[in-house]
């Protein structure tokens, strides 16, 4: 059957002008990579964080940024890295290539991100990280947990991969812990072309070598040199930090997506803004069927990446729910983020136990719904009739 509204991988629709500008660097970047539309990103992104020029490092996506974040912890062996259960899988897997011990840890039930509680629960005395993630784009208490790893000598990483543009109290998420990672997939709010993702780092003193760590570990050579070719154009060495030395990768992102997010950040917070209203509609208009709970923030600390429900009267009124509006509307919701410890991945590499009631239950009751900015008023008022009729159909058998 034809679906009327698929859930869509794609998040924006270009404008013209942002369109004419991805053009233009195409015709114009020299090169085309680790240009001057590079720098200028990353500027501009320090600018709307609030954070400071020359912290962040633009990367091909969100997992090579983890990726990035993983390698400079330095693990020891029986080193334990703390990650929620209830989030993608680039999260965590980037960790365990590092050789962490992964202790999952639970989310909050009203608001499925972690909490210091959460984060303190999990805690023990070989806990090196946390990563803290905000997802479905609603902020986590990054400031409480940020507290609890400075008392505890732990690092903080944010995964703000989902939540670009949320604030907690004034501030964006992704500026509240030691490193911060950033997803430009063409699925989240702010996308570079379907790929894209940056890095950012507080300490000072781990910047110099990002640019090598991105980059085959090419730098300049260390001496003066009569010819510039000899003996090559440039060095390679192992980037290091107090004495050890960090594997290189290339992880670059090219100038077209860079010279396009630069102006694309012009518009993210109007993105973001325009998800929030709507789906504060779709909740209001919701209100008389409590069996389907929402989070509902008013402010910028939800951007509303994903709308996403909990079925409170349990997960066979949850399938029901999923059936109809598939079968009979043609819309396709879906179920999010199977908690991590059960896939084969982690229960192969021993990580497979996990103590995450809230989780787990909010994965056999939840509903995440189609929500694309571009969605047309049309098909969001079908898909919100569709689902006041489809819910008071199941109240009826
Ligand atoms: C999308 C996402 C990532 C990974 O980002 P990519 O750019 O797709 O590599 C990491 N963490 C979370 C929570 C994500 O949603």
């Amino acid at each position: 059957m034809e679906l009327r509204i698929p859930f869509s991988g794609r998040s924006i629709r270009y404008t013209e002008e942002e369109i004419a500008v991805a053009a233009e660097a195409m015709r114009t970047a020299e090169p085309l990579t680790q240009g001057r539309h590079l720098r200028a990103f990353e500027s501009a992104f320090a600018r709307y964080q609030g954070v400071e020029d020359g912290s962040c490092f633009a990367v091909c996506n969100g997992t090579c940024a983890l990726e990035l974040c993983a390698a400079l912890l330095r693990l020891k062996p029986g080193d334990e890295v703390i990650i929620p259960s209830h989030t993608f899988t680039s999260s965590a897997y980037p960790f365990v290539k590092q050789g962490a011990r992964i202790v999952w840890c639970d989310v909050d039930a009203d608001t499925h991100v972690v909490s210091a509680e959460t984060v303190a629960r999990a805690m023990t005395a070989r806990t090196r990280a946390v990563v803290a993630v905000h997802l479905y784009g609603y902020a986590a208490d990054a400031r409480a947990i940020a507290g609890l790893c400075r008392d505890r000598g732990v690092a903080l990483i944010e995964d703000a991969a989902q939540s670009i543009g949320s604030e907690l109290c004034g501030r964006k998420t992704g500026t509240f812990g030691d490193m911060a990672i950033f997803s430009f997939h063409s699925h989240k709010n702010f996308t570079t072309l379907g790929e894209g993702g940056l890095v950012w780092v507080r300490d000072p003193g781990l910047r110099p070598i990002m640019p090598m760590l991105r980059h085959n570990g090419h730098c300049a050579w260390n001496f003066d040199r009569e010819d510039y070719w000899k003996p090559a154009m440039g060095n390679v060495d192992l980037p290091m930090l107090d004495g050890e030395g960090l594997q290189p990768a290339n992880y670059c992102l090219g100038e077209v997506e860079c010279a396009l997010g630069c102006r694309l950040l012009d518009r993210l917070d109007s993105i973001n803004d325009a998800k929030r209203a709507r789906a504060l509609r779709f909740i209001d208009a919701l209100a008389d069927f409590p069996e389907l709970e929402f989070l509902r923030e008013p402010t910028r600390r939800h951007n509303y990446h994903l709308l996403v429900a909990r079925m409170t009267s349990g997960p066979e009124a949850r399938d029901a729910f999923m059936r109809r509006m598939y079968a009979e509307h043609g819309i396709q919701c879906v179920v999010q983020y199977l908690p991590l410890n059960r896939y084969d991945y982690y229960r192969r590499q021993g990580f497979g136990e996990a103590d995450c009631p809230n989780a787990d239950l909010f994965f056999d009751t939840m509903i995440s719904f189609p929500f694309q900015p571009w969605m047309s008023e049309e098909d969001f008022d079908y898909m919100l009739v569709r689902t006041r009729e489809t819910l008071a159909g199941l109240r009826g058998n």
